[in-house]
């Protein structure tokens, strides 16, 4: 069955029935956000009333974008990061969050891949927080890393932003005690049943095939190329694709465009080169 259709059938089920295993005693969850844009936050805000439907049946300890008390330092059952850990602070915070929650879950592109701040990585950081700052004395410039070379993450929720509704489909299961796997599919198969012609056809580049599904094809459906915010999939064939990229775009756009949300990396992690 695929997400997509899973995530239909869950639409068709009360509210009391999605949440129901765990009402009687709420799980305590935080949403905690590094440094980012706070769109993956923005995205579940803009769920509403299934959002606010979510945040009853769970114990919000901490969510700064819609509450301002503070933290008390309790357990958590599950602690959803946002963002990169940039700052010192920052990498304090994740560390702490972790040693209190159960389960922790990467909420989107740049806590998972590094995102777009990633870039700094491939531009000669020094060169980049000097458009930033005037006076660069005192300012920490660390290196753009994955949550994951911090702090261990159970559950990835991948983009940028994130899908807020499969963001609601994997929670209950999360705080069930499972452990689920987003299927491996690629964006090209939501492009497909949209009906879009495929912009590979007109050389376009677009990196749809070796990129996890789960967005609905936004990009290529609004005729733009996919730019893999999502991740590489586990299975994909990624040393025909690039085969496939070399002609219709050169080696330095193949660079630039993989570096946009973090997916350079993985690419030469999985090439077994650098590009
Ligand atoms: S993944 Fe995208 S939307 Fe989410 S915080 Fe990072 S830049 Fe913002
Ligand atoms: S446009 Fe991109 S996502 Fe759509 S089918 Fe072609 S390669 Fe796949
Ligand atoms: S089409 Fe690609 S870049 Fe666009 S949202 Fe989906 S995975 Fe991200």
């Amino acid at each position: 069955m695929t997400l997509k259709k899973v995530i239909k059938e869950e639409k068709t089920k009360k509210k009391s029935e999605t949440f129901k295993n765990f009402q009687n005693k709420k799980p305590k969850v935080a949403i905690v956000s590094l440094t980012s844009c706070e769109g993956c936050q923005f995205a579940l805000l803009d769920l509403g009333q299934k959002f606010l439907d979510f945040s009853e049946s769970v114990e919000m300890v901490d969510f700064r974008l819609i509450e301002d008390e503070e933290d008390t330092g309790e357990k958590l059952d599950l602690v959803l990061v946002e963002g990169n850990p940039v700052t010192k602070e920052n990498e304090t915070l994740l560390k702490k969050v972790r040693k209190r929650s159960k389960i922790l879950a990467a909420l989107g592109n740049c806590a998972a891949m590094g995102g777009v701040p990633e870039i700094k990585n491939y531009q000669e950081g020094r060169n980049t927080i000097k458009h930033v700052y005037k006076y660069i004395q005192g300012i920490n410039n660390l290196e753009i890393k994955e949550i994951d070379n911090f702090v261990k993450v159970d559950f990835v929720f991948p983009g940028c932003p994130i899908n807020a509704e499969e963001f609601l489909f994997y929670i209950p299961r999360l705080l069930r005690g499972e452990t689920p796997v987003i299927p491996d599919s690629p964006v090209c198969v939501e492009c497909r049943k949209k009906g879009n012609r495929c912009l590979l056809l007109d050389k376009i580049p677009c990196f749809g095939p070796m990129i996890l599904g789960g967005c609905d094809a936004v990009c290529p459906t609004a005729k733009m190329p996919c730019q893999g915010c999502r991740g590489l999939r586990p299975a994909g064939n990624i040393k025909a694709m690039r085969t496939t990229l070399q002609k219709m775009m050169t080696d330095e756009e193949f660079e630039n465009m993989s570096e946009i949300y973090g997916l350079r990396d993985d690419l030469e992690d999985k090439l077994g080169e650098t590009i």
